[in-house]
């Protein structure tokens, strides 16, 4: 049995191997029981339900055992497998989603990218099965788009009687997940040579404050932190070593635009699955509202969109499998199903009717968050220009 049915319509699925079909089918039932019902109400409170983290851990999401089954821990699940496990928990919410990228994608690749061979053999271990748990410290108060040039947190390198130390000075904004982090990958502009450097600092070292931003409209489960760096002392060991310039964190952002595209892709298919569902059981006019000629033109643009992203990201995927990673190829994909997105839940909200603007139905929530996941990892007009850099030579960044 399939399955996603519907919201995969050229059976992408036919990709993946029964191991990992039966790992993602048991990431399904878990969801469907324990997380569905709760989603709506942890959505309006504004937290996150933590109480998933680590039944969702044990399913060994990150580098399934599965009795040798699967690949060994040590070498990282096909990129066809994480995308589905991301696609699969953005169906059913963007927040677990975004929760699961932080730790898998954004703060799994600053280590792998920016720590050195010695540092991965230490830590990597503890990132897979997340006993050390980072987030990805790059935003700035004043400096979103433009953090390449912009980025002004400090490192300033200090000899002490027990080696070398780095005082970091500075602050950081939306950092999700950062409250309940252990270490939070910081990135800041060294002043002896002005180049950009990556750091391990310790959550709760002397210096670090966090503050929750309050008041946001979407992804309200997933907790951002407003962080400021006041003097905070970094060891030279818990630097990241092989970060030397922005080039090397543009290496890292390039491997974490594709998942965002993945979770793209997976809040269309549930806001699709969620609309289908609604107006097949609804009647006006004495008929289903699925039987409407208006309503059926709808829902076939939605599975357009559905289908479209889905065959990006699988293909991108399967580029990147290869080696091949380009700065415009996963900004297209970021761009390109966040446009379909925007759209795909605009129509399943319309679709549902004075419900959808409820959180009643699933397709609220997925209509507001969309809107944090096309603004984060570049939003749509960087990603733009990234690729207008790409196809003309010529980068429109700044004047
Ligand atoms: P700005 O850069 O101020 O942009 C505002 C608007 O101007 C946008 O529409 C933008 O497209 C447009 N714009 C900017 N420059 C140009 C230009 N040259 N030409 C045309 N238009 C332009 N960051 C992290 O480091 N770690 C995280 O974990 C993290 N999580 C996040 C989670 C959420 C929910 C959100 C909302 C953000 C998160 N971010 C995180 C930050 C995110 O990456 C930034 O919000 C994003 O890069 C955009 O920056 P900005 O919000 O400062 O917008």
């Amino acid at each position: 049995t399939r399955l996603y049915g519907v919201c995969d319509y050229y059976d992408a699925e036919s990709l993946l191997t029964g191991d990992e079909r039966r790992v993602l089918g048991r990431l399904r039932s878990f969801l469907d029981r324990e997380a569905r019902p709760v989603l709506a109400d942890y959505w309006e409170r504004g937290e996150f339900p933590t109480h998933l983290e680590q039944p969702l851990i044990d399913l060994d999401l990150m580098e399934p055992a599965e009795g040798g089954a699967l690949r060994p821990r040590s070498t990282p699940a096909r990129g066809i497998y994480q995308g589905f496990r991301i696609f699969e928990l953005a169906r059913t919410d963007a927040s677990l989603a975004t929760w699961y990228t932080a730790q898998a994608g954004l703060f799994r690749t600053a280590i792998r990218v920016g720590a050195s061979a010695e540092q991965q053999e230490k830590w990597m271990p503890q990132v897979i099965d997340f006993s050390l748990k980072g987030v990805f410290s790059l935003t700035e108060p004043e400096s979103g788009s433009d953090i390449a040039g912009g980025l002004s947190t400090t490192a300033r390198r200090e000899k002490t009687r027990d080696g070398d130390i780095w005082v970091l000075d500075g602050a950081k904004r939306w950092i999700g997940g950062a409250a309940t982090a252990d270490v939070l990958a910081v990135f800041a502009r060294d002043v002896a040579d002005g180049q950009v450097k990556g750091f391990l600092v310790d959550r709760e070292a002397d210096g670090v404050a966090l503050e929750k931003i309050r008041g946001k409209t979407s992804l309200r489960m997933m907790q951002n932190a407003h962080i400021t760096l006041s003097s905070v002392r970094v060891p030279e060991s818990m630097r990241l070593h092989n970060v030397n310039s922005f080039r090397d964190v543009a290496a890292m952002l390039r491997a974490m635009r594709s998942d965002v595209a993945w979770i793209a892709t997976g809040i269309q298919a549930g806001a699709f699955e969620a609309a289908l569902s609604y107006v097949t059981g609804r009647h006006q006019f004495g008929r289903p509202l699925g039987s409407f000629q208006l309503i059926q033109e709808k829902l076939a643009r939605m599975l357009g969109n559905v289908t479209a992203s889905l065959s990006l990201v699988v293909r991108l995927t399967e580029q990147q499998a290869k080696g091949i990673y380009r700065d415009q190829d996963s900004a297209l994909a970021k761009m390109q199903t966040c446009l379909l997105m925007r759209e795909t839940v605009a129509l399943a909200r319309e679709l549902v009717g004075g419900n959808g603007i409820t959180l009643e139905t699933d397709v609220a929530r997925f209509h507001a968050d969309a809107e944090a996941v096309y603004s984060y990892e570049g939003t749509h007009d960087i990603n733009a220009l990234i690729i207008g850099r790409a196809l003309t030579g010529v980068s429109a960044f700044a004047p």
